[in-house]
């Protein structure tokens, strides 16, 4: 409802990272609200979801933005399709993918006393900075759990989850917000009837 860029806070309840990122826009109508709206304000999102190291975020990170509506937008596009058992464009996915492959060495850990894989971004291209969120989408899409991926039932709401839990019955994006608007819508409709 308000514009303001203090006001919006970003969600995280979908249980899966590229779902987050669809969700970073929410709300129809009047309600509707963006997280991502300047350079940084993306860069906030991925600190916030732990993607960035705290103090590190730079605004420098030119075409951010631009990358990360793109990527949204086709996330959003892939998991529809995906939910709806079809084939959707993944060229701004596969493009995040290949330019922001991270750096892989092997690695000696001293504290353990044993070799491990080091993984970490090659650059802060946009590429590189929005590469975990593309993994995560590929991850979901291929895993073998994506039948839990589920649009909130309100109405009004078009937030995404993976539920997993483990009776699969997660029908709200948050039970504090949607679950009980409908609970009480549900409530009184039954009191008229
Ligand atoms: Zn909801």
């Amino acid at each position: 409802m308000n514009p303001d860029r203090t006001s919006f806070h970003a969600l995280f309840l979908g249980d899966n990272l590229a779902l987050d990122f669809i969700n970073t826009e929410y709300g129809v109508d009047d309600r509707h609200q963006d997280c991502l709206t300047d350079e940084q304000s993306v860069e906030g999102w991925l600190e916030m979801a732990g993607l960035l190291p705290e103090g590190t975020v730079q605004t420098n990170a030119c075409g951010l933005l631009d990358s990360a509506l793109k990527l949204r937008e086709c996330l959003r596009v892939v998991v529809r399709a995906a939910m709806n058992g079809v084939p959707a464009d993944l060229g701004v996915i596969n493009q995040v993918l290949e330019e922001g492959r991270p750096a892989r060495v092997l690695a000696w850990d001293e504290e353990v006393r044993a070799y491990r894989v080091a993984v970490y971004p090659r650059d802060r291209s946009p590429a590189s900075l929005l590469a975990p969120v593309a993994e995560s989408l590929v991850g979901l899409v291929t895993g073998d759990k994506f039948q839990f991926v589920r649009q909130c039932e309100a109405q009004d709401c078009e937030l995404l989850f993976h539920d997993l839990t483990k009776s699969h019955r997660r029908r709200w994006c948050s039970m504090a917000t949607c679950g009980n608007r409908m609970k009480v819508a549900a409530f009184r409709s039954r009191k008229k009837s």
